[in-house]
């Protein structure tokens, strides 16, 4: 059981995001031991994860008891008490988890939870404010950081590509982005190739540096 090949995984904190993330593994057939220090949270979700515990996670003999040792894997969901987060990053790190995901509700709370030695710190809050600022200010549909300064986004074909092909307008060269598929309206998502030919209403998937792909949007 400490093969990072199970599938079976301790979620602390089931709030909003625990609860979302631990149903969704359930979902895809994951083992999922849910544990809230809240007795009310916890009888929420007893029928829909496939172990619950109350617990506080904070407590080292408590983790011991619920078998945390035991997980090759963890989240913890707790976010807006910060000291409880830390603590429970910290005793996980103690026990050996070896995969250890950890929610920040800000860049410094992240950078605590790396040097506690989280193994993945991730910024929902944060991530998805970037994400719809990109929505609502541009022409993208979508739009995701893969990683610092590089980014795939759903945007409509910009009509100075239409009715020519991707090698014609030298959109690489261009704008320095990928055109990776292309979407015809009523029909599914096909990759893009070379002579894949733009049409009005056509939707596509762009990938290239978070710059390039913001220039290409705000130029379609
Ligand atoms: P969200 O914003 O995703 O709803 P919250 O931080 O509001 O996240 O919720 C986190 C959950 O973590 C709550 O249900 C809370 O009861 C639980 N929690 C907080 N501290 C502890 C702890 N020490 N041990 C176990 N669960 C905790």
């Amino acid at each position: 059981s400490n093969k990072l090949s199970d599938k079976r995984i301790l979620v602390i904190g089931l709030g909003r995001f625990g609860s979302s993330l631990a149903l969704e593994l359930v979902n895809h057939d994951w083992e999922v031991l849910g544990v809230d220090s809240n007795p009310r949270v916890v009888q929420v979700f007893g029928e829909s994860l496939t172990h619950t515990v109350i617990a506080d996670s904070t407590d080292d003999e408590a983790l011991r008891q619920i078998g945390a040792a035991q997980f090759s894997r963890a989240v913890v969901a707790i976010g807006t008490h910060l000291e409880e987060s830390i603590l429970t990053t910290s005793q996980l790190v103690d026990l050996g988890v070896k995969d250890i995901w950890a929610k920040a509700t800000s860049r410094r709370h992240g950078r605590i939870l790396e040097q506690v030695g989280a193994h993945h710190v991730v910024l929902p809050e944060h991530d998805m404010g970037e994400r719809v600022a990109h929505l609502v200010s541009g022409r993208m549909l979508d739009y995701v950081e893969l990683e610092e300064g590089f980014s795939l986004i759903k945007t409509k074909a910009p009509q100075a590509l239409i009715g020519r092909s991707l090698r014609e307008t030298k959109v690489r060269q261009r704008f320095g982005i990928t055109v990776v598929s292309v979407k015809r309206v009523g029909a599914s998502f096909t990759y893009a190739t070379e002579e894949t030919v733009l049409h009005k209403g056509d939707v596509i998937v762009v990938a290239g540096r978070t710059k390039d792909v913001e220039r290409f949007a705000e130029n379609s």
